[in-house]
């Protein structure tokens, strides 16, 4: 393959994958941005193997075939509730090929540098296992947090600022020495250290963070596994793999600029995991008594809907785990046929990952014009007969407006107690992801409708 071929296909995918995010920016056009995503993806799996691949076919045939086929089987069967797990494992998957890769490099003997170059080499190979270390050991304890493995409270060491300080130091003393070394087995053993030292980092990083704030955290590991493929680039030489990495570093950051704002949360204070320190002495924390809480059946509630003029739906996590996104859209669509306005609500954070209330509503087809990111309705509710709670807790929780001890102070949240009737679905009383108390569920004018949402909305829906 010559080599102008070789840069016109890898423009021409990078420029694909430029297109496969603008697409992504919202719900109608999606779909034709993955096409994109996936289109850009063949061309420059293929034309790499074609390209670069000159032994060892049998080799990498079997890697691909065996690795597509083990891909495709997987994500069949991943459930839609799995996806913020799932997308936490990808992240340490490209983590760990950055680390693989690096070292497959290092220990490539017919690999040959002298002077600068070989200074600069080595500086990409270091910091490429570094960011792919750190990032594969984050996303794993991201991926143990998300699914419930690891407990979503703050590990909070003494000193742990102290701690990461230490680490940091530690990783620019062994880079200089790794750049530096006389020979191949010092530097080994300094790309040794230092991937066992960004390891530990990943860990306490990401342990470090409380509950309310792992979506930044999330959008900060995606933003880490592009950097370590861009860096992985820069090693290998390899344009369309920079491009690539700098296009999901640079998206991921973004992102987590986007969760922090929508958090009202300081990036650095997240990454130092200075957040949710409050949690054991707050009196937000979950467990106390909640008091009285009022409850309604489903007539009731079908006859309260009926009545209503205005209807706004805020879905949560429970929603996802219920699986009663098709059961809501047909009751939405319903009431809309009875003349009711009826809208959606929903919360930046509102689930497991960036945009999981959006996915699971399309998915159930509920149309777009009437999902409503938080800002364009909070200041509806009081206009608002009811709204209807699905398994939502943390992201409607007042006390993160009224109580300054509280792990989510500061968080604004979608301000549903402020309409005349609030109906929250949940199965009991459990806290949210953050692990606290919601005030919201004794207020006057809420009425919990327990049991699980989708079984509930099923009959709501035949009772109107
Ligand atoms: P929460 O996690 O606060 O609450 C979910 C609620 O759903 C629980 O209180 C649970 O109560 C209820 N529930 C669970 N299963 C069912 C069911 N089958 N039927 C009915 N209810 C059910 O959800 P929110 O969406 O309000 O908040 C998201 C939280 O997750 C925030 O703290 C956010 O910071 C965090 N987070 C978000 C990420 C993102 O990127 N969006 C990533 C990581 C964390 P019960 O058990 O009593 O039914």
């Amino acid at each position: 393959m010559t080599e102008n071929l070789i840069s016109v296909s890898y423009l021409g995918a990078a420029a694909l994958f430029i297109l496969a995010l603008g697409g992504l920016k919202n719900n109608e056009s999606a779909r034709r941005g993955n096409l994109y995503g996936m289109i850009g993806m063949t061309i420059a799996v293929l034309v790499t193997v074609m390209a670069f691949v000159t032994k060892n076919y049998s080799t990498l045939i079997i890697v691909m075939v065996g690795g597509g086929a083990l891909g495709f089987v997987l994500s069949r069967r991943v459930q839609m509730t799995q996806m913020p797990e799932l997308v936490a494992i990808l992240h340490s998957l490209v983590g760990l090929a950055a680390v693989l890769i690096g070292y497959a490099n290092f220990l490539d003997t017919s690999i040959h540098y002298n002077g600068v170059e070989r200074t600069i080499h080595d500086i990409e190979v270091f910091i490429s296992i570094g960011i792919g270390a750190m990032t594969f050991s984050g996303s794993i304890v991201a991926y143990g947090k998300l699914g419930g493995m690891i407990g979503g409270q703050p590990m909070l060491l003494p000193a742990r600022h102290w701690l990461n300080l230490a680490m940091l130091v530690a990783v620019v003393i062994v880079g200089i020495q790794f750049v530096s070394a006389v020979n191949h087995a010092e530097a080994q053993t300094m790309l040794l250290i230092m991937t066992v030292i960004t390891l530990v980092f990943g860990i306490h990083m990401v342990a470090a963070i409380g509950g309310a704030d792992m979506p930044v955290v999330i959008s900060m590991l995606n933003s880490y596994s592009g950097w370590a493929a861009a860096a992985t680039g820069f090693m290998l030489s390899n344009d369309l793999l920079i491009v690539t990495g700098a296009l999901v570093g640079s998206s991921g950051a973004i992102l987590s600029y986007i969760m922090c704002r929508a958090m009202n949360r300081n990036f650095i204070s997240v990454i130092a995991g200075g957040f949710g320190t409050a949690t054991s002495s707050s009196s937000a924390a979950a467990g106390g008594d909640q008091g009285d809480v009022t409850t309604i059946d489903i007539a009731e509630t079908a006859q309260l809907l009926k009545s209503a003029k205005q209807v706004m739906v805020v879905p949560g996590y429970g929603m996802a785990m219920a699986q009663a996104q098709h059961a809501i859209s047909d009751i939405a669509k319903s009431l809309i046929e009875k003349g009711v306005n009826v809208r959606f609500g929903i919360h930046p954070v509102a689930g497991r990952m960036p945009g999981h209330m959006n996915v699971l509503l399309a998915e159930a087809k509920v149309p777009y014009d009437i999902v409503f990111e938080m800002d364009e309705v909070n200041d509806d509710f009081p206009n608002i007969d009811v709204s209807i709670i699905i398994g939502a807790n943390d992201t409607v929780n007042p006390s993160a407006l009224d109580d300054e001890s509280s792990p989510i102070a500061g968080m604004p949240v979608l301000e549903v107690w402020k309409g005349e009737i609030t109906i929250v679905l949940k199965r009991g009383m459990a806290a949210g992801y953050a692990g606290v108390d919601n005030p919201l569920f004794v207020k006057e004018n809420t009425r919990m409708l327990f049991g699980d949402a989708k079984e509930s909305l099923d009959q709501l829906y035949k009772g109107l």
